[in-house]
């Protein structure tokens, strides 16, 4: 199975930014998501997703939205439904980002939006503060809860991104050992749900402790947030 790196991108670069990025390193990406091994997903914000999917055109990079709405659409003032997001060209969506504030039921109707318009959801789950493995792994029961049915009743393959808050942009990634336990865990707890998922961690990745961090067993690939913003970091983790 491929490993899927995702690039967060956040609000980190505005429109110009994003397109410039995108056009100057068009080749460099495409030449990294060729690898053997290799699924490569940018997630702009959402008005630079038709832009760049029109960029990567051709090339092997795939596209990804940060969010999704909860409902398919109505009156819904400055949210982005999940068939929008598919018409602009992406074909993953993030869910449940720490950052977004969202609680578990939303994340599930999210979830729910996202399957219905054949994005892979990337649905990230994660302790809040740092502890030990065992009540990490009771946080991540009480989120992971109201997503059963919904992945259950799916055909369409999905991604749990294992995000510990305190580990977000705090330059503190969990440890292998820790990551590894949590991945085993969910694992098990996925394996009557779905057979096409995929395990990945976020938090801190960069190029210093990617190798690392590759080596862990069931691990699918990574959320990258600041790293990727630079290419030079994200060739490095991906390499
Ligand atoms: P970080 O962000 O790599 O900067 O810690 C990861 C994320 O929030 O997805």
């Amino acid at each position: 199975m491929k490993k899927l790196y995702v690039a967060n991108w956040k609000m980190n670069k505005p429109f110009d930014q994003a397109l410039k990025f995108s056009s100057h390193y068009k080749d460099d990406l495409h030449f990294l998501a060729v690898q053997d091994n290799v699924e490569l997903v940018i997630c702009p914000d959402f008005t630079a997703l038709a832009p760049l999917n029109h960029i990567f055109d051709h090339t092997m990079v795939r596209i990804g939205a940060q969010t999704c709405s909860s409902h398919p659409s109505g009156a819904y003032t400055g949210q982005v439904s999940a068939e929008t997001i598919a018409q602009a060209g992406a074909q993953y969506c993030i869910i449940g980002h720490s950052e977004t504030g969202t609680t578990s039921d939303i994340c599930a109707q999210q979830t729910t939006q996202a399957l219905q318009q054949n994005l892979h959801p990337i649905i990230c789950v994660g302790e809040k503060t740092k502890t030990d493995a065992q009540a990490a792994i009771s946080e991540l029961e009480t989120q992971l809860a109201p997503l059963y049915e919904t992945l259950k009743s799916s055909s369409t393959s999905f991604s749990i991104a294992y995000e510990p808050v305190w580990a977000i942009e705090s330059g503190d990634s969990a440890s292998p050992e820790h990551i590894s336990a949590i991945l085993k865990w969910l694992t098990d707890q996925l394996k009557g749900v779905s057979s096409e998922f995929c395990l990945l961690y976020g938090g801190s990745v960069t190029p210093q402790n990617a190798s690392s961090l590759k080596s862990i067993q069931g691990l699918g690939g990574f959320l990258i947030g600041g790293a990727s913003l630079d290419f030079q970091k994200l060739q490095k983790i991906v390499l």
